[in-house]
């Protein structure tokens, strides 16, 4: 917590004008209020934690008692997180975001169903949120599990396995090392989670194709630290009225 408050004033420290440019440039910030109006800024916020938090240099930003007190009126993510419970993969750090940034369901293997739905409609709807991440992650233990396909999964683990066996499937027909067929199955999980959520009835559907929010996946790798924002879920997007220009250190 020391840290946090020390860099909360060095921010306020900082005087408009050249400190504060230089020092934005140089920490790759996005502003939060333009993050949480345009889905593209958004998504430049989130590149930019992640690159300061594998740089080590985090700046933990709004994780100092203030911002609890004034995020007790009310909460405005600026976005929506769907990912793995494993333990390594914590968004707040990895994407060096605070108290009130991300809104985030967590599943094994981030796998979705109806309440899920629910609470991704709920942040869209009402409390703005305009992005959502499918945020998969390397030697994820649910694919795992679904390259296996053991025969009687205990409890309700079949779930999980049944939502992801035919990325595991495909993942298995490529050649390559059991290595490579596993970090296949993880992308082409996340690859189909996004597909299934942009076609999602009534209110995903009908918001991402007007282009009014945006829907991307990514996988985080867990020895280096870094996410990698998938190119075939940001290629063919609809037509939108946001502004995509890179506004990342201004
Ligand atoms: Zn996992």
């Amino acid at each position: 917590m020391a840290q946090d408050a020390s860099n909360q004033k060095r921010i306020d420290n900082l005087e408009e004008g050249d400190d504060l440019e230089a020092w934005k440039k140089a920490n790759y910030i996005v502003d939060r209020d333009s993050a949480y109006a345009n889905p593209y800024y958004a998504l430049q916020k989130l590149k930019g934690g992640n690159k300061r938090f594998i740089e080590n240099r985090s700046i933990y930003p709004r994780q100092e008692r203030e911002a609890i007190y004034s995020l007790a009126k009310g909460q405005t993510p600026f976005a929506t997180i769907i990912g793995c419970s494993d333990s390594r993969v914590t968004s707040e750090i990895l994407f060096d975001q605070g108290f009130g940034d991300l809104f985030i369901s967590r599943t094994a293997g981030q796998v979705t169903a109806q309440s899920s739905y629910g609470t991704m409609e709920y942040a869209i709807l009402e409390l703005g949120t305009k992005l959502i991440v499918v945020l998969g992650h390397s030697k994820c233990g649910a694919v795992q599990a679904a390259i296996k396909l053991p025969d009687n999964p205990p409890g309700h683990v079949v779930t999980l396995i049944n939502a992801i066996k035919d990325a595991a499937r495909t993942a298995q027909a490529v050649e390559g090392s059991e290595e490579d067929k596993l970090e296949g199955a993880v992308r082409k999980n996340v690859v189909n989670q996004v597909n299934h959520l942009r076609d999602l009835e009534p209110v995903l559907s009908r918001k991402y194709q007007s282009g009014e929010i945006l829907i991307v996946g990514a996988v985080y790798d867990l020895s280096l630290g870094e996410v990698v924002f998938l190119e075939e879920t940001l290629q063919d997007l609809p037509n939108t009225s946001y502004s995509k220009e890179n506004i990342t250190g201004r």
